[in-house]
């Protein structure tokens, strides 16, 4: 048994593979070694990899973070591949989404697996969840049930207890093409379809939900005509609505709303797939987060995660900060390794607070 990285080295170590999703495999092997290396017994299943810390009794918690890192693009400073430490900061491709939480996770199991637990803990560090595909949605199967989960995805390391769901629609403006000296012998689907898109713009979604916050359309795409025929009066115009829904304003009730708005498109739902999620505060694992990270105040976490795929109360935790996705994306390394004792933390106390609510 050799003794374990920082959460800071591990980081760098982790970020130096280039795990675009898809592209997960040697990131998983080496970790794997690493777990072996210090004691642990990880199993590898496709590019997911799993560890199991059994517990005598007690409930079983879930840690998931994913391994995968979305394409570089372009517009870096230095190589996104190559890790680069500077003023405290760590920069890569992956180093805030969400590898920070990663090696936070990897070392808090390290940690909690030289102790007595009163529960069974689960690492699983997964695929293609910038993608989806082969990741947690499948590595549940062969998993062990469990009662809650903690997902990491960079939060501030404060815990969220939840996330909205998305519902993506294409508007379609059919109009009759012409001639554009002749437009009063066509039918122009460009102007139908801006009038709805200012009525996206002008809509407000309420309720606000309490626990998610608002619900929010955007209008990511636009499209009609060719510059190539640019004498031309076009016959189609299209449009993207991005909508992301809360659970006072869920997804059915954001397309009965988009239905009332849009007047002259016709409406193709594209994905309605990610429902939104919420944790109650009184849960066990929010209760034990909180405590953890020393705070009372949720963090909105915005984006969608593989919280989607578990079906228990579960909080959205880890380092980092939302340059996710971005050139030079960065993370604190002492927020990193906060996160490992924080996570630590999460699973003392919530062993502790289901022993304790077991007695009562
Ligand atoms: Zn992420």
């Amino acid at each position: 048994v050799t003794r374990s990285l920082s959460p800071s080295k591990l980081l760098q170590r982790m970020v130096a593979f280039p795990s675009v999703s898809g592209h997960e495999g040697d990131l998983v092997e080496w970790i794997a070694s690493y777990l072996r290396r210090v004691g642990l017994s990880p199993t590898i299943s496709g590019r997911n990899l799993y560890v199991i810390l059994r517990g005598e009794d007690g409930p079983t918690l879930l840690f998931n973070t994913h391994l995968d890192v979305v394409h570089p693009g372009v517009g870096w400073s230095s190589d996104p591949f190559v890790p680069v430490v500077k003023d405290g900061m760590l920069y890569a491709r992956g180093a805030n989404d969400a590898k920070g939480c990663g090696a936070a996770m990897i070392t808090a199991v390290i940690a909690l697996a030289r102790e007595r637990r009163a529960g069974t803990l689960i690492l699983a560090l997964t695929c293609d969840e910038e993608t989806g595909g082969e990741g947690l949605e499948k590595l549940i199967c062969d998993l062990p049930a469990f009662d809650s989960a903690v997902i990491g995805e960079p939060t501030f390391n404060r815990p969220s207890l939840g996330m909205r769901g998305l519902v993506s629609a294409l508007l379609l403006s059919r109009g009759r093409g012409c001639h554009a000296s002749r437009p009063h012998e066509g039918i122009n689907p460009i102007y139908g379809l801006a009038q709805d898109v200012l009525a996206v713009r002008d809509f407000i979604p309420e309720p606000v939900d309490p626990l998610l916050g608002k619900g929010t359309l955007a209008v990511t795409v636009f499209s009609a005509g060719e510059m190539s025929a640019r004498n031309r009066v076009p016959g189609v115009a299209e449009a993207i609505v991005d909508l992301r829904t809360t659970l006072v304003w869920d997804n059915n009730r954001a397309l009965d709303d988009l239905r009332s708005l849009v007047k002259q498109s016709e409406i193709i739902v594209r994905s309605q797939r990610i429902k939104p999620k919420a944790t109650s505060p009184d849960s066990l694992v929010a209760r034990a987060a909180f405590a953890a990270a020393k705070t009372d105040l949720a963090y909105e976490f915005r984006g969608a995660s593989d919280f989607a795929h578990v079906a228990v109360p579960g909080v959205i935790l880890g380092p980092g900060n939302t340059t996710s996705h971005q050139p030079d994306e960065h993370v604190p390394l002492k927020m990193v390794s906060r996160a490992a004792d924080i996570y630590a933390d999460v699973a003392r106390a919530y062993f502790d607070l289901a022993s304790t609510s077991h007695l009562s």
